[in-house]
């Protein structure tokens, strides 16, 4: 009876604020969160492991010290992930983070991959970014994933120092140079010898990757493996 009750409660609520598909914005039906089943059936993996090369290494070939890259989806310039994505960074749409981080760190745990991990960092936003946005879009993913691989979860010693974009026209070295500055480790200690696993949102051209990573090497001794949620094919 109260079941029944429930599902009439949620049916009258699915009238009243109706919820629709972060990826193709159907009405969701009962039982469907986030995103449609069409759409969860169409979601493009990269079933990249951590045990072979993969895509994602080769974009930090040379560039920084990594021991692992890896990307959940494929993002492209239409489509399903890049419209969940937006509706994460943009529609105050938080809780994407927590499905795709659930959804991710089940596989890694379920293949045993990243079982030695210490600290899961998210890639920090600029404190006036933070406030404006009120999340950082990183953060519920790199926990979920935190709990699911027995990780701790870890922010605020990586922070970003200068509220600017991505300098797309620059070259790769300048642009380097450029970023490096941009984030800072402020306590070294903490990461020292630690295998840290550091999470963004989608990786382009790596650059906030590579400038991250190059802050995290202050510490001693520290193993690096990045991955994000969507990887730019
Ligand atoms: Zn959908």
């Amino acid at each position: 009876m109260y079941s029944k009750i429930s599902n009439i409660l949620n049916d009258i609520n699915t009238v009243l604020v109706p919820r629709l598909c972060f990826g193709c914005n159907a009405l969701l039906y009962r039982g469907e969160e986030h995103i449609c089943t069409v759409c969860r059936n169409q979601l493009p993996l990269t079933e990249y492991t951590f045990n072979a090369l993969n895509p994602v290494d080769r974009i930090f070939f040379g560039r920084i010290n990594i021991i692992k890259a890896s990307s959940f989806l494929f993002f492209t310039e239409k489509g399903i992930v890049k419209s969940i994505i937006h509706y994460l960074k943009y529609k105050n749409q938080e809780q994407i983070g927590a499905f795709l981080g659930n959804w991710y760190g089940h596989i890694l745990k379920e293949n045993n991959f990243l079982n030695n991990i210490d600290y899961v960092v998210p890639v920090p936003l600029h404190r006036k970014k933070l406030k404006k946005r009120g999340y950082n879009q990183v953060s519920l993913f790199a926990k979920s994933i935190a709990e699911h691989i027995g990780a701790h979860y870890l922010e605020g010693v990586l922070i970003k120092t200068a509220n600017t974009k991505t300098q797309t026209k620059k070259s790769r070295i300048l642009r380097w140079q450029h970023k490096q500055a941009l984030y800072v480790l402020t306590e070294q200690e903490i990461l020292k010898n630690k295998n840290v696993l550091l999470l963004d949102d989608v990786i382009t051209t790596g650059a906030t990757m590579e400038a991250c990573a190059t802050a995290l090497s202050a510490a001693k001794g520290i193993n690096l493996y990045v991955a994000s949620m969507a990887i730019v094919p």
